[in-house]
Parts: structure tokens; sequence; C-alpha cells
């Protein structure tokens, strides 16, 4: 399944996303796209430069 937020990466179903909302992290099942991850590292690291 394409991910529909960026329509490059797949869709892989996982019940260990950790979302982190205001300094709350919360674990929920659903869907995780491999790009946005691999986006969302790349934030992270930018981040701490
Ligand atoms: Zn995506």
């Amino acid at each position: 399944m394409k991910c529909p937020n960026c329509e490059k990466g797949e869709l892989a179903e996982v019940n260990d996303i950790v979302n982190d909302l205001d300094g709350y992290f919360f674990v929920v099942k659903g869907k995780r796209c491999g790009v946005i991850v691999e986006k969302n590292l790349l934030e992270k690291k930018k981040a701490k430069e």
C-alpha cells in the first residue's frame, strides 16, 4: 500500500509507532511510511547541529 502523504513510500503495518506530541509520547498501532521516518530522522539530526 502506497503512503497517501508522500506518495513515495510503502506503508508497513506496525504496532510500535511513537508519537511525540508536546513532550508526551504515545505508542500506537498503525501504518508507518518508511520515507517519512527517514525524513523525520534527518530533520532531527539537522535540529541538533
Ligand atoms: Zn510517506
